[in-house]
């Protein structure tokens, strides 16, 4: 649809009755010379506290969960009372209880089988975004918007991956157009919730944690959006982390890859696979931020006029490092690597990064924490002959370490970048474990023991001078 914006808003920028009043007027804002359609994520910690009742519910504490029942209906219900007049309430009001009820449910069917089936979590953890939908839509409807609270799960059609879900483009687009396109034609404000879908056969299902930028490009792309906007907590995306760099500072614009590189090298301001629908699209999106909607945020773009240089350093914890090695000349590295990638591949697990040595046949790669006892036995049971007969050592796991990866297109072809980086690392006298660079020189990935992650990370940023070369940009 021509002109179509997505305006996304995040947990924060949904936070509480003022902040949903302000994405609220955001939107009506663009909504005045333009269709918008609206893609809310759950108020801040009300997915945290979705699956924390849920593992209260596994472990049968039934308290533990009313308790926090309760919090989930408190917050929900002073919200839509601080948020909408009077009159305008009782259909809110009831929507929350009848959510309330449905989470309930769930999580009595968790109580009594001691269990936490990952097909009931999904259906559990996405009704924080639909109370926020409805939430929203009722405000903007107070106002006297025709606005419509639409839920993805009769939209976004995915695969049976429970918790990260992928869609399936070709049926979701038809639904998308279907649903979406008569609503925004007649000039209403869909306001869709983010993070959820469904299966063919209606399995409510979720696209992994921080989906709802996600949900964003994935209906822009159906849609053929003009632009998205991803409305957040900081000025836009930024040279690091501003959590663990206080002096970060906002990159105007970047690609869709350093975009791209950095979301799947742990900067949670983008969710990694919101880019690739984009891309595909060559749909320009912009992070900006809902408490200072008057600055400029940051355009991702195809292209841009990128200094030379590294741009941005990222870090992901809760990572463990696999190592293999063959103990023995007999056996082939490669063989074993490439078996122990079609593994990780069966079980849907994904690799962060990977490193080899010719000489030795041995490899390192990293995952994510929460996918090590998967993989670990995957991995034995693949490997269980040549472990029991000392053909290879036995699999190391290393938990105690971080990733730091360093951002940035003009690093291409640009001689010193890695020891500049490596050179600021050791003066801090933090040990490299591992280290891996893509073909596309984009990005070099970096495994350090955890302790010193954010030291590092510090002076990465210090060393390449990202500060001082984004303000001159
Ligand atoms: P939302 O709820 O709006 O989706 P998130 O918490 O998922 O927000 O993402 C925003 C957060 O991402 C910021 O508050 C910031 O701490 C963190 N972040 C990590 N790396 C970066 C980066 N390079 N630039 C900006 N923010 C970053
Ligand atoms: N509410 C979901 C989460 O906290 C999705 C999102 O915010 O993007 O992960
Ligand atoms: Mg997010």
């Amino acid at each position: 649809m021509k002109d179509l914006l997505v305006m996304k808003f995040g947990g924060t920028s949904m936070g509480s009755a003022e902040r949903i009043r302000r994405a609220a007027e955001l939107a009506l804002k663009e909504k005045a010379h333009r269709p918008v359609l609206v893609v809310v994520s759950a108020m801040a910690g009300i997915t945290d506290l979705l699956i924390d009742t849920l593992k209260h519910a596994e472990v049968g504490d039934r308290e533990g969960v009313e308790k926090r029942l309760r919090q989930l209906e408190e917050r929900h219900v002073t919200t839509c009372e601080e948020l909408l007049p009077r009159e305008h309430r009782a259909e809110a009001l009831e929507e929350i209880r009848a959510t309330v009820t449905d989470v309930r449910r769930i999580a009595h069917g968790m109580l009594m089988l001691g269990e936490r089936p990952p097909r009931s979590v999904d259906e559990a953890i996405a009704v924080g975004e639909h109370l926020s939908s409805v939430l929203m839509a009722a405000y903007l409807r107070s106002l006297g918007t025709e606005a419509v609270a639409v839920n993805c799960k009769e939209i976004i059609v995915t695969d049976a991956a429970f918790g990260r879900a992928s869609p399936l483009m070709g049926p979701t687009e038809q639904r998308a157009r279907a649903k979406l396109l008569p609503l925004l034609e007649r000039g209403a404000l869909p306001i869709a919730t983010g993070f959820n879908g469904a299966t063919v056969d209606g399995q409510p299902t979720t696209l992994g944690r921080g989906g709802s930028d996600y949900t964003a490009s994935i209906l822009a792309y159906c849609l053929d959006a003009a632009e998205v906007w991803i409305w957040t907590d900081v000025d836009g995306i930024m040279t690091a982390d501003p959590r663990i760099v206080p002096d970060a500072a906002v990159l105007k614009e970047v690609t869709y890859q350093e975009a791209a590189e950095l979301a799947y090298n742990g900067a949670k301001v983008l969710h990694p696979r919101t880019l690739a629908p984009l891309i595909e699209k060559q749909i320009p999106a912009w992070s900006k931020n809902s408490f200072a909607p008057e600055k400029p945020g940051t355009r991702i773009a195809a292209s841009i006029r990128a200094p030379k240089g590294a741009r941005a350093v990222t870090s992901m914890t809760k990572v463990a490092l696999v190592s293999i090695e063959p103990a023995s000349g007999a056996v082939s590295g490669p063989r074993l690597m490439s078996r122990a990638m079609d593994r990780l591949a069966d079980l849907n697990i994904e690799l962060l990064a990977l490193s080899s040595s010719s000489y030795q046949q041995s490899f390192c790669f990293l995952i994510r924490r929460e996918d090590l006892p998967a993989a670990f036995k995957a991995l034995e049971e693949e490997f269980a002959l040549e472990l029991a007969h000392g053909y290879i050592k036995p699999i190391q796991i290393d938990e105690q370490v971080g990733l730091l990866a360093v951002v940035g297109e003009g690093m291409r072809g640009t001689p010193g970048i890695a020891g500049s980086v490596f050179t600021a690392i050791s003066r801090e006298g933090i040990n490299v474990i591992a280290i891996a660079q893509g073909s596309s020189e984009l990005t070099i990935a970096i495994v350090v023991h955890q302790d010193g992650l954010e030291k590092a990370v510090r002076a990465v940023h210090r060393e390449c001078r990202m500060a001082e070369l984004a303000n001159l940009s």
